[in-house]
């Protein structure tokens, strides 16, 4: 079926322009270089799924003009990924839902941290409402949703193994420094593939440009765009070197997909 990806953030954990920071990029008046933190959101028929919910989040769900959230699919328990948690609050409250809670689909270690970290939501003995409407879910295996199928992929994130997903034609890998092969193999006759790509300098957890592009060759997806950009990687300059079908990504890019 018919899908739309919005992507809500496409910057690295602190966002750019970093706070403090007078470099070329930060204070860049090309509005593609203004990124908020890593997240997207896929809808198809009137169901919205959201991948993580940064810190950002709320600033994200405006733009987007966003209304409605049927299930968040968490990629790992980094406060860039899960800080915005509370934020869906208006979107959980039983006017807006029915009564169901919004389930928040989470690894075991991920569980955890949201666990610790929002204590106050999922241990909370607080009589008088206001608290997000949320229930965690395991994440073990495939998540069926309103038709559609996420499969969570492991990637590695330095020594931390964490969640990629692929849900039809696309795929979205954030926050990995390595594919391990057994993923790869499920990431042929992609479409649409969002990597992380941090910058062009290594860096312990997280892909860069090059490295990146070496998995571009390998599985061939139409088209590829990357995400988690840290200030070093001006859009237009760094499109400008980049093969035609790979792009870095925007905050508000929309693409349309088979799900
Ligand atoms: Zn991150
Ligand atoms: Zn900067
Ligand atoms: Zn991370």
């Amino acid at each position: 079926m018919k899908a739309t990806l919005t992507v809500l953030g496409s910057g690295t954990s602190m966002g750019v322009p970093t706070i403090g920071c007078d470099c070329e990029v930060c204070t860049s008046a090309d509005p593609h270089d203004r990124r908020t933190r890593p997240s997207i959101m896929v809808q198809w028929d009137e169901h919205t799924v959201l991948i993580d919910t940064t810190p950002d989040f709320r600033e994200q769900a405006i733009r987007e003009h966003i209304r409605r959230i049927d299930a968040i699919l968490y990629t790992h328990g980094h406060a860039d990924h899960i800080l915005g948690l509370d934020d869906v609050r208006p979107l959980s409250f039983p006017r807006v839902t029915g009564g169901a809670k919004i389930p928040l689909y989470a690894s075991e270690n991920t569980t955890r941290v949201l666990h610790n970290v929002f204590r106050y939501i999922f241990d909370a003995d607080y009589k008088y409402g206001g608290l997000a409407q949320v229930e965690l879910q395991p994440l073990n295996g495939p998540v069926e949703l309103f038709g559609a199928t996420f499969t969570p992929l492991p990637v590695l994130h330095g020594d931390a193994v964490i969640e990629a997903f692929r849900f039809g034609s696309a795929a979205y890998l954030t926050d990995f420094s390595t594919v391990p092969e057994t993923s790869m193999e499920q990431l042929q006759g992609l479409d649409i593939l969002f990597l992380d790509a941090l910058r062009h300098h290594p860096h312990p957890t997280h892909s860069t440009v090059a490295n990146s592009l070496k998995i571009v060759e390998r599985l061939k997806p139409k088209r590829t765009f990357f995400t988690h950009i840290s200030h070093d990687l001006p859009h237009e300059v760094t499109n400008a070197a980049l093969p035609d079908n790979v792009r870095l990504s925007y905050d508000g890019l929309r693409l349309e997909f088979e799900l």
